[in-house]
């Protein structure tokens, strides 16, 4: 049987020639009045792709998530939904603003934050809801939306690793008051760092800017209005971006393509599922990621990472809850402590399997027997 020598790593990026042409011309010839040619040309292809009317780069995802929520005027004593699984950086940005992250149980289905699990937790400071694209699988944002109308409540997307998921024909990050994106080295698309802030509303898109930028005062004169920040992207990055942008679907369908590689093979295992798709919502495929069921299962999570690791197969947990972080509790706030049960057992459960771009054919079908020979 085939043996890889080496690690097989959970991500890793697909680079061609045509990035590296292209941040070699940004370097070249892009300087002065010019120096800027490739963001607006990134911005304006990232609009196309995700279907929205305004773009704006940005320094990170969690420098757009700071900026949407400063722009919707939320602030101390507002609370805002969380999911109880996601990266820290959604919770974080809550905290930015000084507002209370209430963390919110998932459905076990998508594994994404729960509609009617956000309409439990509404009170009279509820302002906003942020749903997420945990590792490119998708909410049900129809009811989501539909929850977030009745009660008024402003929506950020936290579509991080949501590019090219769709839900209901429309793309991830795409359906609320504002969606963000990142281009972090290990998400589905790269820039290394720096990230996107989209949205279709134009009045929220002005301030944006403004926040985005130290809110200078665009006579020229060099005197700020209000306090803003300073998360922008440089024309480098963004040729990058570009670049990757242009290669989209050849990205994305690579990434599937691995998904259906895992699907085939590990259907039959019965207490392993893995990312859930159906007609309405198809996912990125970011990462390929089983969830495991510990009362059939005879290994453990974590054993079993152990013995892929010593087969030379990395893996990745999920984050652990983040309502089980003291990071995000006050005096105020140390009765929220939740227990979420669909969010912790799905979080200890949780492996992203392989994913990255460069993986071969072979290396795909040495982790698929080697995990029917543990699963056994
Ligand atoms: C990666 C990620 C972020 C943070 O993105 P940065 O660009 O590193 O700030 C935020 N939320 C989720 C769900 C992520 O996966």
């Amino acid at each position: 049987m085939y043996t890889p020598e080496k690690m097989i790593l959970t991500a890793g990026p697909s680079i061609t020639q045509l990035e590296i042409d292209y941040v070699n011309d940004a370097v070249t010839n892009w300087r002065n009045s010019n120096r800027n040619w490739y963001i607006k040309k990134f911005e304006e292809k990232f609009a196309e792709y995700i279907w929205c009317a305004y773009t704006m780069s940005t320094s990170s995802c969690t420098g757009a998530l700071h900026v949407a929520l400063t722009a919707l005027w939320v602030k101390a004593g507002d609370e805002v939904l969380v999911p109880d699984i996601t990266r820290w950086a959604t919770a974080s940005a809550v905290r930015y603003v000084w507002a209370t992250p209430i963390f919110v149980d998932v459905d076990p289905k998508t594994r994404c934050i729960s509609a009617d699990e956000i309409e439990k937790h509404i009170t009279s400071r509820t302002r906003a809801v942020m749903p997420v694209y945990n590792y490119g699988n998708a909410p049900e944002m129809d009811k989501i939306m539909e929850v977030a109308r009745k009660h008024n409540l402003f929506v950020v997307e936290d579509a991080a690793p949501g590019i090219g998921t769709t839900y209901k024909w429309k793309k991830a990050g795409s359906f609320g008051d504002f969606g963000c994106f990142s281009f972090q080295w290990a998400k589905i698309m790269t820039t290394w760092e720096w990230g996107m802030l989209v949205t279709n509303n134009k009045e929220l898109f002005e301030r944006a800017q403004f926040l985005w930028d130290h809110w200078r005062n665009p006579d020229g004169s060099f005197r700020i209005l209000e306090v803003g920040y300073k998360y922008k992207m440089p024309n480098i990055a963004a040729a990058l971006g570009l670049a990757q942008l242009e290669r989209i679907d050849e990205i994305v369908g690579r990434k599937r393509a691995i998904l259906e590689v895992y699907k085939t093979w590990l259907t039959g295992i019965d207490w392993v599922t893995l990312n859930y798709q159906d007609e309405d919502c198809k996912v990125n495929a970011r990462m390929s990621s089983i969830v495991i069921d510990p009362k059939i299962i005879k290994i453990s999570r974590d054993d079993l990472r152990k013995e892929l690791k010593e087969r030379n197969i990395d893996t990745r947990p999920f984050f652990p809850q983040l309502s089980k972080s003291d990071a995000y509790f006050t005096k105020e706030h140390d009765g929220q402590k939740e227990y979420n049960p669909n969010a912790k057992l799905i979080a200890e459960n949780w492996i992203n399997l392989p994913s990255g771009h460069n993986l071969t054919q072979e290396e795909l079908l040495y982790i698929v027997d080697v995990l029917r020979s543990l699963l056994k």
